[in-house]
């Protein structure tokens, strides 16, 4: 597992909460809150001295909200005593995990008047089946340590990204997150058997199935997972895990050219079977900056090829094993020209300083300065296409623009990223080009048969975009669903789906 931990000390949380409210001046609903999970779990402005800015601003900081409470429950029982409470004021409510996530989805809006429900307190690890392979968690166990209970079972829970020191395992299924290994285990969603929701109504879903087949109707969780807290709030899940590998290996290759990287994949897939873990792929200019902002890491053999690709090996009998097949292929790669040169990592702490590069990325970039950030998917045979195309595209339409592309090319997942010129001030350029930027790529996306967001969602960031992109069937069967699920627009209200 490439568990290199990202430390997120900009949102990192209060281990404890900051000092009780006492009797509020600010909305009867606060009293009320306090009696139903005790006043040291309710946090106020009421308060000067209580900073509530870890849970109102995002990760990004493209927003700073002003919550009217944040509210922190420690069992299920209160989640829904807090959301019926909320309903009965007429008070929206935002749900929160570790707030990671990348679209604007998880703090509340500017007006103060919306509740923070966070499921940080509920962070337990509920039961492990290992006859059946399952694990049961609360949603806002820390999606490390999630990973970490199973290891200690003997088994692996897949779900594997940068954030994973912070994000809650509620937020991953909110999102249906993606991350490094969903070329084997899929997205968050397949790794999900069965949930515990609390309901727009405060009613308690009881759907911590642990079942493999189960065909009783309309799939109830699978309703749940992506739908960001729009329309129920998640407090417990049933995850799938898996046998641990007995070796795992990674290796970096430079490749030539898109197309190359892409036969790479087919070839990896051919040699590998499902022993392919990870097949990421990064551009010469993303590794740039990556050596330029984070010089203790070294990259290697970024600067005599246009792209790298970090693969993963995971094998389920022996290191001699996989090594052997690694060799292979990369032999094969060789012979067909599809790799100009490649290291495999001798030791685990190669590998996971090879990941830590990979994941460096973002880190990155953002010290480079802002940028326009497009999460997106794409069939993986029409990806060399499309980036060259959207690249003369954005090259022609601003002068010097600068693309920092990197992805999770087994999954057709690419993070395009669009950096201002060299000298221009990069707030002006995101003032000014964003709307033209954005335009433009998704125009492209479209024009590929691809999806605006791959793995981080919709949020409030891209509602809009999702108007324009999405059928217009799609969007209203979208909007009949949360009328039905949350009729009065309780939950998460003006994310993914406007109604
Ligand atoms: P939050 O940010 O708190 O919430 C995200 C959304 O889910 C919000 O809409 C919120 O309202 C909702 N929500 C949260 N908890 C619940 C709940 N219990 N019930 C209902 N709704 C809830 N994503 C990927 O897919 N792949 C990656 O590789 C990846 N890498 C990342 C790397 C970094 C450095 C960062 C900062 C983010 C990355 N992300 C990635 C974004 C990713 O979506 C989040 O990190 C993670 O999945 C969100 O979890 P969270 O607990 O922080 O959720
Ligand atoms: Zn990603």
């Amino acid at each position: 597992m490439n568990s290199l931990l990202f430390e997120i000390s900009s949102i990192s949380m209060p281990e404890t909460a900051p000092s009780a409210s006492k009797a509020s001046t600010l909305h009867p609903l606060i009293d009320t809150l306090a009696e139903l999970v005790g006043a040291a779990h309710v946090l106020t402005h009421d308060d000067p001295a209580t900073d509530l800015s870890a849970w109102e601003n995002d990760w990004r900081k493209r927003q700073q909200g002003r919550a009217l409470a944040v509210v922190r429950p420690g069992c299920t029982e209160e989640v829904a005593a807090v959301v019926r409470a909320c309903a009965a004021a007429g008070v929206s409510i935002v749900p929160q995990g570790g707030n990671t996530g990348l679209v604007v989805g998880s703090v509340p809006d500017t007006s103060g008047t919306q509740v923070v429900l966070s499921l940080q307190r509920m962070n337990a690890v509920r039961h492990i089946d290992s006859a059946n392979l399952t694990l049961v968690a609360e949603a806002g166990c820390i999606l490390h340590n999630v990973q970490q209970a199973a290891e200690q079972a003997g088994l692996l829970f897949p779900l594997s990204l940068a954030a994973e020191g912070s994000c809650t395992i509620g937020g991953n299924l909110a999102c249906n997150a993606g991350g490094t290994q969903v070329v084997r285990y899929g997205n968050s969603r397949e790794l999900c058997l069965g949930l515990e929701v609390v309901t727009a109504q405060g009613e308690v879903w009881h759907g911590l199935s642990g079942l493999r087949k189960d065909n009783t109707g309309y799939d109830l969780r699978h309703l749940f997972v992506g739908s960001e807290g729009t329309l129920g709030i998640i407090t417990a899940a049933s995850l799938r895990l898996y046998p641990q590998p007995a070796a795992q290996l990674t290796a970096w290759a430079a490749v030539p050219s898109l197309e190359a990287a892409v036969a790479l994949l087919g070839l990896a897939h051919r040699h590998l079977g499902a022993g392919l873990t990870g097949f990421e792929v990064m551009s010469q200019f993303a590794l740039g900056l990556v050596h330029t902002h984070c010089p203790h890491l070294r990259v290697p053999l970024w600067q005599d090829t246009p792209w790298c690709v970090l693969l993963e090996n995971s094998d389920l009998e022996s290191e001699e094993h996989a090594r052997t097949r690694f060799e292979h292929l990369l032999e094969a790669a060789f012979a067909d020209n599809l790799v100009s040169d490649a290291v495999v990592a001798e030791s685990l702490a190669q590998a996971a300083q090879l990941w830590h590069i990979r994941e460096s990325i973002p880190l990155a970039q953002a010290q480079e300065g802002l940028n326009i950030k497009h999460d997106i998917s794409i069939p993986i045979s029409s990806i060399p296409a499309f980036v060259a195309h959207t690249d003369a595209l954005l090259a022609q339409a601003i002068p010097g623009v600068r693309l920092v592309n990197f992805g999770h090319l087994g999954d057709g997942n690419l993070h395009y990223n669009v950096q201002a010129p060299v000298g221009m001030d990069a707030t002006t350029f995101l003032r000014e080009q964003e709307d033209h930027v954005n335009h433009l790529v998704y125009a492209a996306v479209s024009q590929f048969k691809g999806s605006i967001s791959a793995e981080h969602g919709v949020g409030s960031l891209k509602v809009d975009h999702l108007i324009q992109h999405k059928s217009p069937v799609a969007l209203n069967l979208m909007a009949r669903i949360k009328l039905a699920l949350d009729p009065h627009n309780t939950l998460n209200p003006g994310r993914v789906v406007r109604v």
